[in-house]
């Protein structure tokens, strides 16, 4: 049994990572969605924590072999308690190298059974992410297509309560 950790922050879940889940649950026997806590990140998330849990959950219940769990330990401690032997990251352009280059060092100082794998960003996802889209959805222009159309709904409820 091979199983999988997608870890990141979804505040929200974009397509693009919902490319990279679905990409690696055809090539794991399981795949674990990590959600992370992350309150500093970007002045503090947009989304709660459960809310961001449920909306990966939504996204991905087609895929049949996702779980997902909200984590707030080292990346690699969430592996070892999920019986994952590796850890699988969306690669987008050229910017996220020499940072995830470094935290894959990082992780394997920490537990060398533990190996990280990079799957690459398609061309249309290369330049998306969960803070572009929050800032389009802020100053009213359109994110379908950037999210799930679920996603985008709660993005628009959120964004309408808190104005
Ligand atoms: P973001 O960088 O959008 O805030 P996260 O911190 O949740 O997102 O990122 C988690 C992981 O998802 C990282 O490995 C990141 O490189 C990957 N990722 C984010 N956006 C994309 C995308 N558009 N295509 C592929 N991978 C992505």
């Amino acid at each position: 049994m091979k199983r999988g950790v997608v870890p990141g922050t979804f505040d929200p879940l974009t397509s693009g990572h919902l490319d990279i889940i679905e990409r690696a649950s055809a090539i794991f026997d399981e795949i674990v969605v990590g959600v992370a806590l992350s309150p500093e990140k970007g002045g503090g998330p947009l989304f709660s924590i459960g809310e961001r849990v449920s909306l990966v959950e939504r996204s991905t219940a087609h895929c049949g072999n996702v779980s997902v769990r909200p984590f707030d330990t080292l990346l690699v401690n969430l592996a070892e308690d999920a019986g994952a032997s590796v850890i699988v990251k969306g690669l987008r352009a050229v910017t996220d190298f020499e940072r995830e280059f470094q935290m894959a060092a990082l992780n394997w100082r920490l537990d060398s059974d533990i190996e990280t794998m990079f799957i690459m960003a398609v061309p249309e996802y290369m330049y998306l992410s969960s803070s572009a889209v929050k800032e389009i959805a802020r100053h009213g222009g359109s994110v379908r297509g950037l999210v799930p159309e679920h996603v985008a709904e709660a993005l628009e409820r959120k964004l309408n309560a808190a104005r």
